[in-house]
């Protein structure tokens, strides 16, 4: 099975990346991470790395461009090593770290290409800072995003709101109240629900620490729910 690792710079992808695959193992499975940030050598030992064929800052001084303009060009670059970075022989699961720009992967082909050869079941998750949610509306935004994960790949995505040992979340339905009569926002998020309910398979959102491992044994109940809901499609 795959495993995407999607959301904002600094939501904890790489971490999660890492603490995620050792929680698989402990569980007894193989499990590996590919790192698709080609302007972050990562923290972790990856089984193929982007950095291998492209870096964004060499590419920024070659070919003279700024920091957005690299960015962009190594995703292109990097598409043309897909078939090198996914790997071949029989992991249980492969985590994919993707860049810090969520952009970059959203709406580039380079997404879309990837998910386009990746033989076995796919999962997006969709990682969201916790301590960045502060509103209803910061908490619908981030839901949105989520289920864009899902339009824009074609691939059914889970919801994470990391760093939950820094700050909870809150139910869907405590919003949901928070806003109830509350005018457009309200109604507003009243679709979301039913948006989110139609693109993504779960939208119960899981909280998770990718520091402390609070909620991976959810985040792996959730992952395989998806597997046995949408397991026969692929
Ligand atoms: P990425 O840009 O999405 O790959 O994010 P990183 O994995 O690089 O993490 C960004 C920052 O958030 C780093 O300083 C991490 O140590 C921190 N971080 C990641 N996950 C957690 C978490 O679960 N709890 C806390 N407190 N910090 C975290
Ligand atoms: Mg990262």
């Amino acid at each position: 099975m795959n495993i995407i690792l999607l959301g904002p710079a600094g939501s904890g992808k790489s971490t999660i990346a890492e603490s995620f695959s050792k929680y698989l193992e402990d569980e007894g499975y193989s499990a590996g991470v590919v790192n698709l940030d080609s302007a972050s050598p990562p923290r972790y030992s990856p089984i193929s790395d982007v950095r291998e064929f492209v870096r964004a800052e060499e590419v920024m001084e070659k070919e003279g461009l700024g920091i957005n303009g690299a960015l962009l060009r190594s995703m292109e670059l990097a598409a043309e090593h897909l078939d090198d970075l996914i790997p071949k022989d029989g992991w249980d699961f492969v985590i994919y770290d993707t860049p810090g720009q969520l952009e970059l992967f959203m709406y580039t082909s380079f997404g879309r290409e990837l998910v386009s050869r990746l033989e076995s079941f796919t999962v997006g998750v969709f990682l969201a800072d916790s301590t960045r949610v502060t509103s209803p509306s910061t908490y619908s935004a981030m839901i949105a995003q989520s289920a864009i994960v899902t339009l824009m790949l074609e691939i059914p995505s889970i919801t994470a709101f990391n760093k939950s040992d820094r700050a909870r979340v809150k139910e869907f339905e405590h919003y949901a109240r928070e806003l109830e009569g509350e005018g457009v926002l309200g109604e507003f998020f009243e679709k979301l629900l039913k948006f989110v309910e139609a693109t993504s398979v779960i939208y119960r959102p899981v909280l998770v620490s990718a520091k402390t491992g609070e909620g991976f044994d959810e985040l792996f109940s959730a992952v395989n729910e998806v597997f046995c809901a949408c397991g026969d499609l692929s």
